[in-house]
């Protein structure tokens, strides 16, 4: 029965998506357009915004899926200045609700905030707005915990809605319901009861997590099963995704820093993200003592200490900000122009967050990850605890050693969407060296050696660290521990490339040792392991290309410089190459 339920739940949803919802022909559709320029300021409107506001005002319940920065709050602003009555809108972070009721208040659209810590002339003041029929409140902003603890609140809701003046409820970061979303918050699951309890009332949900068992569950929880999904591309077109190598010692990773910023971002804004405190505190200090201005910014910080640093780096005083990913709710800059991962990020999801703090403006910008294996071990270190977490940081690996698909590929599974060379432009490193003539190696005997040196040093009863297994596998190190056949010929980084691809493919697992400090991560034998002797065993790997990065020269201004040759041998998809050409400038299919 259940199955059957969730079927026609589905075929509702993809039925609702068949509609063009973007359309101008509604009663409506007049005032919205006038609304958005006179209000608003705005000439048009960002790829699926429409169709957002279009479905709200039909009283349809709709979930809403952009990226950040993509314009996901003027879905529920523009609608409640089109209707009588007021908005509801949910939203977890107070700073961010006071930023919005300033701009709306800006606008001369009366707006209202109620928080628990709100004083109470505010508290009262908002509930009265509620009750009293007179109120010109268009939009009511209120937290969560508000909703979900205060009995006042909800009595006073009631009133509004029986009065008829409820319009609308949005919900903001709507993830925060599921527990398999990166942020659940407790007391979004309360928000289950608001469609049963305002009947027709429409709820508008909106989040930048695009994941389908995300949403799948946050449907459920809200009770608005087989609701429309309104989804925008993720597809960055003007980020250039690029993996650099990343050196062992910290002199020669400063030193890449400092021509990034000196050279290839001269004059520009960007961030590079640490994965711990001392990290972002070190760097900073190293690109400070050569010249450079950058801040810093981490959670050990004060409030007041962190807006300085952020505010210098928006007024341009600083060229970057080295941060931890302390560093990111609220960030607006619009031409950052770069992103640059010193520490590979937890996640595929959060690498895309992260990341796409770059080229908000819409100009090219890129997003530069040092890759090196012994990150790895850095961070499995933190997050190995948590559920999942080491499936989302292998994803993260796999994007690193990828060397034979575009990233826009990688990113695009992350987000159940497809995209291909075709929607990357050559915006990445891995198109720009040329898909399709990347080499494999074989890496049976790799394996077996590995095995062999890991067998032989459990029956030592020694445990092994990546650096020891390699160590062995070079004849370096303890005599006892290392391999009995010839010394590889080929270098220690691709020999770690070797350990990482085994790692993520499930031959070798990490083993996690806890000291009083630290956690020390061992590498033993995984499951895939024992059929390495079989006769019919084969395991291939592409082998990643080193791609040119002229880190002493200004990165490239435009887009893309590929585009015209590419139309000159391939006249016939003209078609193809003209939708390739809109996709550069909008976000949106
Ligand atoms: P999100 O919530 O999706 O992260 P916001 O709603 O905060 O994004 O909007 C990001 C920025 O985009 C804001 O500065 C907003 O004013 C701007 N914006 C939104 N829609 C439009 C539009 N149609 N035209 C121009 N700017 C817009
Ligand atoms: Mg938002
Ligand atoms: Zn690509």
């Amino acid at each position: 029965k259940t199955e059957l339920k969730k079927s026609l739940n589905k075929l509702k949803s993809d039925t609702l998506a068949q509609v063009d919802w973007a359309g101008t022909n509604y009663e409506w559709s007049e005032k919205v357009e006038s609304t958005l320029k006179t209000t608003f300021k705005n000439n048009t409107f960002r790829p699926k915004q429409l169709s957002a506001i279009n479905s709200t005002l039909s009283r349809q319940h709709t979930i809403v899926v952009m990226p950040t920065g993509a314009g996901k709050s003027l879905c529920y602003q523009l609608p409640a200045l089109v209707e009588q009555g007021l908005t509801i809108v949910i939203s977890p972070l107070v700073s961010l609700m006071e930023d919005q009721v300033r701009s709306l208040k800006n606008k001369d659209i009366p707006a209202m905030l109620m928080t628990s810590t709100s004083p109470k002339e505010e508290t009262n003041a908002a509930l009265n707005a509620l009750r009293d029929k007179n109120s010109g409140i268009k939009l009511l902003y209120v937290t969560p915990e508000r909703l979900a603890k205060s009995k006042r609140f909800m009595a006073n809701l009631q009133k509004c809605f029986s009065n008829g003046r409820l319009q609308r409820i949005a919900i903001d970061e709507v993830h925060c319901c599921s527990h398999w979303g990166h942020d659940f918050r407790p007391d979004y699951k309360y928000l289950g009861i608001l469609s049963n309890m305002f009947p027709g009332i429409p709820i508008l949900g909106l989040t930048a997590t695009a994941t389908a068992h995300v949403i799948n569950d946050v449907q459920k929880i809200l009770n608005i099963q087989g609701c429309l999904i309104i989804k925008s591309t993720f597809n960055r077109p003007n980020l250039f995704y690029k993996i650099l190598e990343k050196p062992t010692s910290n002199d020669e990773c400063l030193n890449i820093l400092e021509n990034l910023l000196k050279r290839r971002y001269k004059d520009e804004s960007g961030i590079i993200y640490t994965n711990s405190i001392k990290d972002a505190e070190d760097i900073a200090n190293g690109l400070r003592k050569v010249g450079l201005k950058v801040g810093c910014y981490h959670a050990h910080m004060e409030a007041e200490a962190r807006s300085k640093v952020h505010m210098k780096w928006h007024e341009k005083t600083y060229q970057a900000i080295v941060a931890t990913v302390a560093f990111g709710m609220g960030i607006d800059k619009p031409d950052v122009r770069f992103v640059i991962h010193h520490t590979i990020s937890k996640s595929m999801e959060n690498y895309y967050q992260e990341s796409g703090r770059a080229g908000r403006d819409g100009l090219r910008a890129e997003c530069v990850t040092l890759y090196r294996m012994q990150d790895i071990f850095k961070v499995s270190a933190m997050v190995f605890s948590s559920v999942d977490s080491m499936d989302f940081l292998y994803g993260m690996v796999k994007y690193c050693l990828n060397g034979h698909l575009c990233r826009r590929e990688l990113i695009a599974k992350h987000f159940d969407e497809d995209w291909g060379d075709s929607d990357c432009n050559k915006m990445c490193d891995v198109c720009v060296s040329g898909i399709g003539n990347t080499k494999e190696i074989n890496l049976e005997s790799h394996c077996q050696t590995l095995a062999n040196i890991l067998d032989n040093a459990s029956k030592q009863d020694t445990k092994l660290t990546a650096q020891k297994l390699l160590d062995a596998w070079f004849l370096k190190g303890p005599v006892p521990l290392r391999h009995k056949g010839k010394e590889p010929s080929f270098s220690r980084i691709f020999a770690e490339d070797v350990i990482a691809y085994l790692l993520v493919d499930g031959y070798l697992t990490e083993d996690f040792h806890y000291t009083a400090y630290s956690t020390i991560v061992y590498l033993k034998k995984g499951p895939n392991m024992e059929v390495v002797y079989d006769k019919t065993f084969t395991l291939k790997m592409p082998v990643r290309k080193y791609t040119k990065f002229e880190i002493d020269k200004a990165a490239p201004k435009q887009l893309c410089d590929h585009e015209v040759t590419k139309s000159v041998k391939r006249p016939s998809s003209t078609e193809k190459k003209n939708n390739k050409k809109s996709k550069l400038i909008i976000i949106d299919d």
